[in-house]
């Protein structure tokens, strides 16, 4: 179902008032993490004028460590839903359980499967059943073919509205938290009609990297950009070292503007 054979065109997907696969760069930012509403309702208007279109947040924080921060779950949820309706950006969150998934039907746009989530198939078919557009993580060690094949689980519950995120892969290169396989764009464009963003922030870990990677992503064809951006990096709860100032994050989009139409 994901094949670019039997089914040629290129699949648009729309999330909230606006999508993802058509002609302009789908720009989703906002924090690693929920921490409150004032800090998701500041970043959504902060991002919004410099041309983002998504607000990203997490409440349900599949962290590395159980002892990190785990989110503030369906507060986090609702937080994120008011920062929708002050502003109109359409929203996107992590979901890591049934649970979760029952919750943020409630209040989000898009669900967004994480790269260590990206083969648990029982939540990829839960999350499909929704209906709701879905954002799918590349799995930590996932090949394309075993990603293509996660995105089956989801298409196959009647649900086409299917992202694809690449976000950096494992391998021996330690400079970077992951190595941006940005080949992948091509390559899924090659096999796949599904749309596909790219995540220079997981993928890289480090502030200074997310603006080149951004614009190779756009060099090799992606259809949009997640950037994890917070009012205060340093003192973020999570993912702070590649979280990027309101400043920078607007001067990344200026910057990106002269290769791409953005909101
Ligand atoms: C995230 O986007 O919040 C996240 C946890 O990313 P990943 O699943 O790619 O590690
Ligand atoms: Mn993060």
């Amino acid at each position: 179902l994901a094949n670019k054979k039997f089914h040629p065109e290129p699949t648009i997907v729309k999330v909230g008032n606006t999508t993802i696969g058509g002609d302009e760069l789908c720009v989703m930012s906002g924090p690693c993490a929920v921490e409150s509403a004032h800090q998701v309702l500041e970043t959504a208007i902060a991002i919004k004028k410099s041309g983002a279109t998504i607000l990203r947040g997490g409440a349900y924080k599949p962290r590395t460590s159980p002892y990190s921060f785990q989110g503030l779950e369906e507060e986090g949820l609702k937080y994120m839903k008011e920062a929708r309706e002050a502003t109109g950006l359409a929203v996107v969150c992590e979901v890591t359980s049934l649970a979760a998934i029952e919750a943020a039907v409630k209040y989000v746009d898009m669900l967004q499967i994480g790269a260590r989530n990206m083969q648990n198939f029982y939540l990829l078919k839960e999350a499909g059943k929704t209906g709701l557009p879905v954002l799918l993580k590349r799995g930590l060690a996932a090949t394309i073919e075993d990603w293509l094949n996660a995105s089956e689980y989801i298409i196959s519950e009647g649900n086409p509205n299917v992202v694809l995120c690449e976000r950096g892969i494992r391998t021996f290169e330690t400079a970077t938290r992951n190595t941006l396989d940005i080949s992948a764009v091509p390559v899924i464009k090659h096999k796949s009609h599904l749309p596909i963003i790219v995540d220079p922030s997981h993928a890289t870990g480090v502030r200074r990297y997310i603006a080149p990677l951004a614009k190779c992503a756009i060099a090799a064809g992606a259809d949009g950009l997640m950037i994890e951006t917070h009012p205060d990096p340093a003192t973020a709860l999570s993912d702070g070292p590649q979280s990027l100032t309101f400043d920078q994050f607007d001067e990344l989009c200026n910057e990106l503007r002269p290769y791409a139409k953005l909101a």
